[in-house]
């Protein structure tokens, strides 16, 4: 493609990577797909096409596999000291700062978020998260086991899984890819990626910083492509060790059976229908603001979304009105424009997806309090929603919408237990967040709310030191802190006679 026909308003950087070649990367070099395809990839603020991308299908894949394992029975990486190790990552984390701008442009570009929170929040997100886990690559200790008959020495050593492979939702494509390879990198394993085919750039901006750092060939590998090809087949690979999935729970449980062939390990993150319970006390002040930014934040295509609110009937209304006038004033746009608050949803496809939803809550009683429908006839804009008069027998409020759509339902119940029974009335167990100044009221509910991850007059958090993942149907492990290592390392028992 052409450089003169991208957006002008990119950076010299980004234009010049739109203009190159978006192979794969496999054994260290970009090559393209096998089969000489390629997909075209979009900008959803327009539905234009941005760029034509490898695609890679079960053959990459073999051929990737095969350079990781490589790189993982005879190559340096799981040999390197941590230190190397964690030296290597912190330069990969200095690459990314310094290549900032373009990575920020390339992301709100392909993926419609809008360029100030992708600066300020998910890029600085995804490079904190590589710092971090770059840390726990010097600090993967076995023990020693003392109690048993004094001739014999034991203990315990911790060492990489081996080869991996990782498949990323388009929701937040940095950010995935940063959570996904920092644990593997940090133990020692070597890694196929698949980024989801809506959002393949930033992550092969990041094989060539990856390549930039000095990372030994092999060690990452990254094949665009699609889901039932590609991913399919890293899926069911016979030599790949662990799968690590984020995404639908529909793709989940086909993860889960093609991983059957060789028993592989597996760790889901899946979707999420999390709670925002609002109690009569709460600091309205924060609460309001606070849910509008756990449901409206990257147009709701988040997995952690606060898409069901609870609200006391003594604060009810003003919680809706409060939400629907923040709702009003998010000025939605073009990724790329630097007013832009509310960027679209990612296609065609989630757009038509996420108002199919707010159409059969309304058929089922649903009142649109506002938004409910998509805005403009150019990119995939979905104007804030809020639907009240739900209740938990509707579809938007029992399944995953991904979109910036908010139910609202009202309890009028001091006893706790009931409560939580109804924050709980879903398959999932994401997060979940609780609004009040009762410190009592505050830590009985978190002990109560099934979820991961549970806030209390905050709705998530994106540390990397907390670990993340979800209860029930949301997901099977969890990512970031020193739980995330645990997906990534196996435990050896040693016992020597003496
Ligand atoms: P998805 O299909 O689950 O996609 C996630 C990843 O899985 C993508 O890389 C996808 O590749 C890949 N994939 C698809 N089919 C596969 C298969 N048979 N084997 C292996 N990998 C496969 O998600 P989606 O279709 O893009 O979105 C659908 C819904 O999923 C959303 O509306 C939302 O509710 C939910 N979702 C949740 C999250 C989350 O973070 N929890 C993230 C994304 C989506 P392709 O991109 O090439 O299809
Ligand atoms: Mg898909």
């Amino acid at each position: 493609m052409n450089a003169r026909d991208v957006d002008p308003r990119l950076g010299e950087a980004a234009k010049k990577f739109l203009a190159g070649k978006h192979q794969a990367l496999i054994g260290g070099k970009w090559v393209d797909a096998k089969s000489g395809k390629t997909f075209e990839t979009y900008d959803p603020s327009t539905g234009g096409v941005i760029a034509q991308v490898a695609e890679c299908d079960a053959a990459d894949v073999d051929a990737a596999v095969a350079a990781a394992r490589q790189a993982f029975e005879s190559g340096p990486w799981r040999a390197l000291p941590g230190k190397e190790r964690t030296l290597l990552m912190w330069k990969l984390a200095d690459l990314m700062e310094k290549h900032g701008e373009e990575l920020a442009e390339l992301e709100s570009l392909n993926g419609g978020k809008p360029l100030g929170p992708m600066r300020e929040v998910e890029l600085k997100a995804s490079i904190d998260v590589l710092r971090y886990t770059a840390g726990w690559a010097t600090k993967l200790n076995g023990e020693t086991i003392q109690g048993l008959p004094k001739n014999f020495h034991a203990y315990t050593l911790r060492e990489p899984i081996g080869v991996v492979g990782q498949i990323i939702p388009w929701n937040s494509p940095i950010m995935m890819a940063a959570w996904k390879l920092a644990p593997a990198l940090a133990a020692g394993c070597t890694v196929v990626l698949k980024p989801a085919e809506q959002t393949p750039l930033t992550a092969l901006r990041l094989g060539q910083l990856i390549l930039e750092a000095g990372f030994p060939e092999g060690v990452v590998n990254i094949l665009p492509g699609f889901g039932p090809t590609a991913g399919a087949a890293i899926a069911a690979h016979p030599d790949i060790d662990k799968v690590a999935f984020t995404g639908s729970g529909e793709v989940g449980r086909l993860i889960l059976q093609a991983a059957c062939g060789n028993l592989k390990k597996v760790s889901l993150e899946l979707g999420g229908k999390s709670p925002v319970i609002v109690f009569p006390d709460a600091d309205l002040s924060l609460a309001v603001p606070g849910a509008a930014r756990a449901i409206f934040n990257n147009s709701g295509q988040v997995c952690a979304a606060g898409s069901r609110l609870y609200a006391h009937a003594k604060v009810f209304d003003k919680m809706v009105e409060g939400i629907a006038g923040a709702a009003a004033k998010i000025r939605l746009g073009q990724a790329l424009d630097a007013q832009t608050q509310m960027g679209p949803l990612v296609s065609q496809e989630q757009l038509d997806r996420v108002s199919g939803y707010v159409e059969q809550g309304r058929k089922a009683g649903a009142e649109v309090v506002t938004g409910g429908s998509r805005v403009g006839n150019t990119g995939y804009f979905m104007a804030p929603t809020v639907l009240a008069n739900t209740d938990a027998g509707m579809s938007v409020v029992r399944e995953e919408i991904f979109g910036p759509v908010l139910c609202a339902m009202r309890f009028d119940d001091e006893d706790l237990d009931r409560i939580a029974r109804e924050a709980n009335r879903t398959m999932y167990g994401l997060a979940g967040s609780v609004w009040t100044r009762d410190l009592s009221t505050a830590h009985k509910m978190v002990q109560r709310i099934r979820a991961g991850t549970v806030g209390v007059n905050v709705h998530g958090s994106l540390d990397p030191a907390m670990p993340f993942g979800g209860y029930k149907q949301s997901g099977w492990g969890r990512e970031k802190g020193g739980e995330g290592l645990d997906l990534y390392t196996e435990v050896k028992s040693v016992i020597m006679s003496l």
